[in-house]
C-alpha cells in the first residue's frame, strides 16, 4: 500500500482509551488522515512513501492544546516580572496595550506567538485579545488550528476607543470568520466579571449562543476578584455567572482557582469547561485551583499557558511539567495528577 507519509522508529504515545504506548512504531497517513498505527519495524513491502519520515529519539503524539492564550502578549514578555495582579494589569498591562496593540502590532506578534507554539508540539489554541481579527488572520497564515475570541471588556481597548461599541465589535468579528477556514473558530472573550457588567457579560453571550460559538472568561482567578465579586454581588464569581446566565457546556472558565465545593458542584452541573493555567496563577500569585477536584466531579479541564506577560512563554511541556508537581506538593499526595492525566488534560 502507498502512502502520503510515513513516521516511524519513534515512540508513539496514542493518548487512546487504553492510553497504548508503542516503542517502535509506524504511522502511516494518506489523504491527511492517519490510516494505521501498528508496532514497527516498517515493511518495506506493506509500507511505501516518497515521504518517509525517520522520528528516532523522538516522541509521536497528539498535537497539543492550549486552552488559554492571548498571543500578541509576546509583544509584553517579561514587561512588568513580580507583581500582584492588579498592579500588574492597572500600572503595566493596560497602559502598554493602549499604547502599542494596533492592529499590526498584534499581527506580528501573533505570528510569533504561533511559531513558538508550533515549535513547542502545540497544534491548537483557544485565544483572546483585541484586534482579534489580526490574530485570526496570523493564526491562518501559520497554518495552526484555534479558537479565536474578540475581547470584550468596559473600558476604552486596543481597537475599541468607545466600550459602548465593545458587543458590536465581537458581533461583527464572529460573522465575519464564522465561515472563513476550517482551521478557525471564532469565540467571545470577555474579560472578566469585574471588568464587564452584567449587561455586557449577558449580551455576549447572547453573541455565542446565536452563532453556537465558545464563550471565554478569566473567572475567580484572585481572591482580590473573589472578594470584590463577593462585596458587590454577595455571591461567589462562579454563582455570579451562573445567576447571569451565563454557565452552560459552550463557555470556558479559565483559572477558577478560588472555587468551593458549591461552585464546583455548579460547574459540573452546567457542563462549563475549566482552562488550568498554574504557571501563570504561580507567578501572579493567585494560587492553586483545586483541578483534582475539578476532575473528580467529570469537569473537561485543559492546559493553557495564558499570555506571554505572565508565564512567559506558550510551551505546554513545561506547563505539564509544573501541572503534573504542583498538586502532588499542595496536597501532599504524589499519587494525584500522574502523568497520562497531564498529557490528557494537554
Ligand atoms: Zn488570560
Amino acid at each position: 500500500m502507498k502512502y502520503d507519509t510515513i513516521i516511524h522508529n519513534g515512540i508513539i504515545v496514542t493518548v487512546n482509551s487504553n492510553f497504548d504506548i508503542i516503542i517502535d512504531g509506524v504511522i502511516c497517513i494518506k489523504n491527511g488522515k492517519i490510516e494505521t498505527v501498528s508496532p514497527g519495524p516498517a515493511d518495506r513491502v506493506a509500507y511505501q512513501s516518497e515521504n518517509i519520515i525517520d522520528a528516532r529519539g523522538g516522541i509521536i503524539m497528539p498535537g497539543l492544546v492550549n486552552t488559554h492564550t492571548h498571543l500578541p502578549m509576546t509583544l509584553l514578555r517579561g514587561i512588568a516580572d513580580d507583581l500582584p495582579l492588579f498592579e500588574w494589569l492597572n500600572d503595566y498591562i493596560f497602559p502598554l496595550e493602549a499604547k502599542y496593540m494596533n492592529s499590526g502590532n498584534v499581527r506580528i506578534a501573533s505570528l510569533l506567538g504561533c511559531a513558538e507554539m508550533l515549535l513547542s508540539g502545540t497544534t491548537t489554541c483557544c485565544d483572546g485579545y483585541f484586534h482579534e481579527d489580526s490574530v485570526a488572520q496570523a493564526a491562518l497564515e501559520t497554518g495552526i488550528r484555534g479558537v479565536f475570541g474578540q475581547g470584550v471588556i468596559d473600558f476604552t481597548a486596543p481597537g475599541v476607543p468607545d466600550p459602548a461599541d465593545n458587543i458590536k465589535t465581537a458581533g461583527r468579528y464572529a460573522e465575519k470568520w464564522l465561515n472563513v477556514s476550517p482551521l478557525i473558530r471564532p469565540s467571545v472573550f470577555c474579560h472578566s466579571p469585574y471588568t464587564c457588567s452584567e449587561v455586557t457579560l449577558i449580551k455576549a453571550k447572547r453573541i455565542t449562543r446565536s452563532n453556537n460559538i465558545l464563550f471565554q472568561i478569566h473567572t475567580a482567578e484572585t481572591k482580590n476578584e473573589y472578594d470584590m465579586i463577593m462585596s458587590k454581588h454577595g455571591v461567589s464569581p462562579v454563582r455570579y455567572l451562573q445567576k447571569t446566565g451565563i454557565l452552560d457546556e459552550m463557555t470556558i472558565l479559565v483559572h477558577s482557582v478560588w472555587t468551593d465545593e458549591d461552585d464546583i458542584r455548579i460547574i459540573s452541573e452546567h457542563g462549563s469547561k475549566i482552562s488550568h493555567n498554574p504557571q501563570s496563577n504561580m507567578k501572579l500569585a493567585s494560587g492553586i485551583a483545586p483541578v483534582p477536584e475539578f476532575l473528580k466531579n467529570r469537569i473537561t479541564v485543559g492546559l493553557g499557558t495564558d499570555g506571554c506577560a505572565s508565564n512567559n512563554d506558550p510551551d505546554l511541556f513545561k506547563e505539564m511539567d509544573v501541572a503534573a508537581k504542583i498538586h502532588k506538593v499542595n496536597l501532599l499526595d504524589p499519587t494525584v495528577m500522574d502523568a497520562g492525566t497531564v498529557i490528557q488534560m494537554a
